[in-house]
């Protein structure tokens, strides 16, 4: 099997993330609120970078990213915000149903949510539907927990290196928890959707030019 630690010291070396590429990580860094983490996790299900961070700032513009004001706003105030991100009527019910939960619960407090065991956590927030368990996955790996949440990208990678032969979600998770130690799998997760995004596409890869060309045993990858 390739060395994971290889595998993330070379992408590390010729792979950067930069402001705009992951909305949950840039307002993690910003804000470290983990409504406002939720929220864009939540607007950028199904859709790109870019119509996520026009959603959420349109979002912030017209009703505010608080809790309390997303709480007061009605629905169809929220659906419009949000229009750019998609499937618009599903997010703005999730988002609100958020909003109220936290309202409930922790009397408006986003950070109530950090009181709560990882368990506890899970079981609150899949109860809202349109939160499933990648959203909370996001949100726990920029708090500074160990886990790495997977997307179309991360599965695709991670069989094509050999890292997983496995296809359900947490079976792909549990083996790449086994392989990347706790502290390296914000990082790996987020240059491994850069890999996926940048060379390692679902369709054509582009083999030749990556920088894992070398080491990878490109399982299921047709030959050229
Ligand atoms: S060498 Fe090809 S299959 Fe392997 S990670 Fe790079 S792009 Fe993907």
């Amino acid at each position: 099997m390739v060395a994971i630690l290889e595998i993330i010291r070379r992408l590390r070396g010729s792979l950067s993330i930069g402001k705009g590429e992951f909305i949950a990580y840039d307002v993690a860094r910003e804000t470290g609120d983990p409504f406002k983490i939720l929220v864009a996790t939540i607007l950028s299900q199904n859709t790109s970078e870019a119509n996520a961070y026009r959603a959420y700032d349109e979002l912030k513009s017209r009703i505010g990213l608080e809790v309390h004001s997303i709480y007061r706003a009605s629905l169809s105030e929220l659906e419009e915000s949000i229009r750019k991100a998609g499937l618009w009527k599903s997010k703005a019910r999730a988002i609100k149903e958020l909003a109220n939960l936290i309202i409930e619960r922790f009397n408006g407090e986003p950070n109530g949510l950090l009181k709560l065991t990882v368990d506890e956590l899970r079981d609150m927030l899949l109860s809202i539907p349109g939160i499933g368990v990648k959203t909370i996955d996001v949100l726990l790996v920029n708090m500074g927990y160990g886990v790495i949440p997977l997307d179309t990208h991360i599965l695709r990678v991670s069989r094509r290196l050999g890292l997983t032969e496995a296809r359900r979600y947490d079976d792909v998770q549990r083996d790449l928890h086994k392989l990347i130690p706790p502290k390296l799998r914000l990082k790996a997760h987020l240059l491994l959707i850069k890999l996926g995004r940048t060379y390692c596409k679902a369709r054509k890869p582009l083999c030749s030019v990556c920088v894992l060309n070398d080491i990878c045993p490109k399982i299921g990858v047709e030959k050229e």
